[in-house]
């Protein structure tokens, strides 16, 4: 098999060609078809996260290098494990990567994104920047129906992250108004979902004119420059005054400054990006506004089951999508690290 490594953090991924694994036990070979980029892989790369101040987040302890990266996963099972059940050989799937230790509390409420010694498949275990993958279990597959691979495959990063943000914020959304922040790869993916999911207005806010416009192309209805002098204006103008829930897609200081800044009485802001900082939050404002700031960071197994039961209604317009080669892996990252891409950018590792 053939996958793309990272050997070293902060240096060019590595083609590497190795024996194709046998699965064991409950494990499941994919052949992959399809291999989404996502930006978290750009921090992967580096092995950090910013946490502003000039501190890091260290991703490096419970990551053992060399490993393949590629979280966003379609394929056809070619070989079953002795114990594996529930798919056959030759059956399309995407994967769901999110898999935890498989025994502490929050695994075994099916919570296992939120576990704390994740398995989570290119992020700790290998994964999809290859023509091969092991599965450990065929729980983790999704049937995706007529869906293109290339396509389905993104529900299991950028769709199901933009899903779970949404429904922790959909019914404060419908009684008001909902301010998208970032309308880039999980920004647009999120823009499609709410327009099914969420029955309001939806203003985005974004500071590239090319995002803005295919915000509104994608069903927004009004786009913003965050950076415009009366863009507050602006936004409660559209709202009719209030701007209750929002979620930031990009999760920087400007970007939570602002949503902060124009969050009105009794809002929610969901931070979903990880572009690092911090967050400046005059205390007396959380309980006289009675502010709620919460995190959100991809979704439950249950989540991806009702996302994948959604967009099979074949109701969600699909996002735009970049097909690439496996070995166009580096450039393709390189282009996404320079975030005029529009569109997710997806490997095609056999043709
Ligand atoms: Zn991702
Ligand atoms: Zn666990």
């Amino acid at each position: 098999m053939i996958c793309h490594q990272l050997v070293k953090y902060g240096e060019p991924l590595v083609r590497v060609d190795r024996a194709t694994p046998k699965p064991v036990g409950e494990e499941v070979l994919l052949r992959v078809t399809a291999s989404g980029i996502c930006h978290s892989d750009l921090h992967l790369c580096a092995g950090y996260f910013d946490l502003g101040d000039g501190k890091r987040l260290d991703l490096s302890p419970g990551r053992r290098l060399p490993l393949t990266l590629g979280h966003e996963i379609a394929g056809e099972v070619e070989a079953l494990g002795s114990r594996a059940q529930g798919v056959v050989c030759g059956a399309r799937r995407i994967v769901y990567p999110w898999i935890g230790c498989r025994a502490c509390q929050y695994c075994i409420n099916g919570d296992e994104h939120l576990c704390s010694q994740p398995l989570a498949l290119g992020v700790v275990r290998d994964g999809g920047f290859a023509d091969y993958v092991i599965v450990p279990h065929s729980r983790y597959l999704f049937d995706c129906g007529d869906i293109e691979d290339s396509l389905a495959c993104t529900y299991a990063c950028s769709g199901l992250t933009a899903y779970s943000a949404l429904m922790k914020i959909r019914d404060k959304a419908e009684r008001h108004a909902l301010l998208v922040i970032g309308a880039g790869g999980v920004g647009g993916a999120a823009i499609s979902l709410a327009r099914t999911l969420i029955d309001t207005k939806l203003i985005v806010a974004d500071i590239s004119s090319t995002h803005r416009r295919a915000a509104l192309n994608a069903g927004a209805d009004a786009a913003v420059d965050p950076r415009d002098d009366d863009v507050t204006k602006k936004i409660r103008k559209f709202t009719g005054g209030e701007v209750a829930a929002i979620v930031d897609f990009v999760g920087s200081e400007e970007s939570a400054g602002f949503a902060v800044n124009v969050l009105s009485q009794g809002g929610v802001l969901v931070v979903v990006g990880l572009f690092g900082g911090i967050l400046k939050l005059r205390l007396p404002l959380l309980p006289l506004k009675q502010l709620t700031v919460r995190g959100s960071y991809v979704g439950s197994l249950e989540e991806m089951a009702s996302l994948i039961a959604l967009v099979r209604t074949g109701n969600v317009t699909p996002i735009p999508l970049i097909a690439r080669g496996l070995d166009d892996v580096q450039v393709a990252l390189d282009d996404l690290a320079g975030g005029q891409e529009v569109g997710r950018i997806v490997l095609k590792p056999h043709g």
